[in-house]
């Protein structure tokens, strides 16, 4: 029996008191919107980002991988458009100076105001203000500000004193990874030789000034984005984009996320170089429904064009059959890894009774778990079994994550692995001394078999594959 009770206040407190999450910089009084992963979180995190890079990159043969720099030519930026436009419209409370998204206020009264103009979000915000309907989301109070434009760029000092950064000499921190992508290219196609079509995936931190971000890990002011560029004949885009946005919608179904809590968002205002795009969101329960955690955007050639004509490099295809010489188009798949952590907590934290008892559990499929395998000796003070678990131990740790606990009852060791989500527990007891079997616990079900030690390992790689 699940209860509806995943509040964003619970799945942080949850992540933190399980070593899956905590404040940044804590000890100061911690710094807002910046997240640490414990760990139990780097484990999750990584087995999340493989999954991405196993079906985006391993297990096909037109895709190759990147991992490009943080610090990039402060010209990329102007070449493709951030440093000009990279902002969102942002009002102020004059009473408690809470800052707040302005296309984000209107959107609470029904008016998309998605890449909307300064000009029309603040008639609109003008005509509720008229009517007191826009009130301060912190104090409640209706003296707010006009909404203005707040960059979102976040500037560093590298390599010139601070003192004398100004907007020709500033190097930003990239607010998306896909930058150092579109700069790779060329490199790519010269050492790689890959044929049209054909992408480069990276998965990086990217930061961005959020104004508003309030939301756990959601929203931060640096997170890590999974992505990936495909490179193509415009003739094709069509055909891809669509290829794509299917390979993407069941990766999501792949790990567990049922198809009802997924869904299409359709962007009606495109950027002026895109022709379609589609967001995949999720229906968060911590959040109070469908957010955004994937963008699948077609971006047409406005980067490689962009960036050849600023950096003076021909950024041309040369088809070898045709001989024809193009710029290629892209479309992209963009998503972030931190709130697709938040997806997976959010989806498989459950509640329940068990004889009385609440149990807490991460349902989430068995290739995300942090843990794989928990291993315990019955009693602590028998070094027979202390022993010969710990050689089991041993043996599955080169395998996967494993633990060893003999702190508790058998019962208490359980509910622990639980919460971490580890789909198996093994106890030995005195019977495997002499059986060499020991007893498997399955997670969800909470299903005990008893299994040769010999076949151990086999069992557990088929249940975990
Ligand atoms: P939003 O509308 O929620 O601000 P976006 O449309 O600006 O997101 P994109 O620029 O398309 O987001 O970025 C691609 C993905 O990167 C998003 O789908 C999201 O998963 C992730 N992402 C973007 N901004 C953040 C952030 N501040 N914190 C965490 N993840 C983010």
């Amino acid at each position: 029996m699940k209860k509806e009770i995943n509040s964003l206040e619970k799945m942080a407190s949850f992540c933190k008191r399980r070593g899956f999450i905590f404040l940044s910089s804590e000890i100061y009084g911690g710094l807002s919107a910046v997240y640490d992963y414990g760990h139990y979180g780097t484990l999750l995190k990584n087995n999340i980002r493989d999954a991405w890079w196993k079906h985006m990159v391993q297990y096909r043969d037109d895709i190759y991988g990147l991992d490009s720099a943080i610090f990039m030519h402060p010209t990329t930026w102007v070449a493709s458009g951030h440093v000009e436009g990279f902002d969102d419209p942002q009002v102020d409370c004059k009473d408690c100076k809470q800052r707040m998204r302005a296309d984000h206020l209107l959107e609470s009264f029904g008016i998309d105001a998605d890449k909307a103009s300064l000009d029309f979000i603040n008639k609109e915000l003008d005509k509720l203000k008229k009517e007191k309907k826009i009130k301060c989301i912190s104090c409640g109070s209706v003296n707010v500000t006009p909404a203005k434009q707040f960059s979102l760029m976040v500037k560093s000092n590298l390599g010139s004193p601070t003192d004398v950064l100004s907007e020709e000499n500033v190097i930003y921190l990239r607010p998306e990874t896909c930058g150092g992508i579109y700069l790779e290219y060329k490199n790519m196609v010269d050492s790689v030789h890959p044929k049209l079509p054909f992408g480069i995936a990276q998965v990086g931190k990217a930061f961005r000034n959020e104004i508003v971000a309030r939301q756990f890990v959601f929203r931060t002011r640096e997170f890590e984005q999974m992505e990936m560029q495909y490179f193509l004949h415009p003739k094709e885009m069509k055909e891809k984009y669509e290829m794509w946005k299917d390979i993407r919608w069941k990766w999501y179904l792949e790990y567990g996320i049922p198809e009802k809590k997924l869904n299409w968002y359709k962007h009606e205002v495109l950027s002026h170089y895109a022709s379609e795009a589609y967001d995949i969101e999720f229906d968060f329960q911590c959040l109070g429904g469908f957010k955004e955690v994937e963008g699948i955007h077609t971006r047409g050639d406005w980067d490689l064009s962009q960036h050849s004509k600023h950096s003076g490099e021909d950024l041309t295809y040369t088809d070898e059959e045709t001989k024809e010489k193009f710029t290629p188009h892209i479309m992209e798949t963009s998503a972030g890894l931190n709130r697709i952590f938040l997806m997976f907590i959010d989806n498989s934290y459950t509640e329940e009774e068990v004889e009385g008892e609440k149990r807490v559990v991460l349902k989430m499929d068995k290739r995300l778990s942090p843990v794989k395998t928990a291993v315990f000796p019955l009693l602590k003070n028998k070094p027979e079994l202390v022993k010969e678990a710990q050689k089991i131990h041993q043996m599955l740790k080169k395998k996967w994550m494993s633990e060893f606990d003999t702190s508790g009852s058998i019962g208490k060791r359980y509910r622990r692995q639980d919460e971490i989500g580890t789909p198996f527990c093994i106890t030995v007891d005195f019977e495997s001394l002499s059986d060499k079997s020991v007893t498997v616990r399955e997670r969800d079900t909470m299903k005990q078999e008893r299994i040769k030690i010999e076949n151990l390992e086999k069992y557990l790689s088929k249940e975990l594959a």
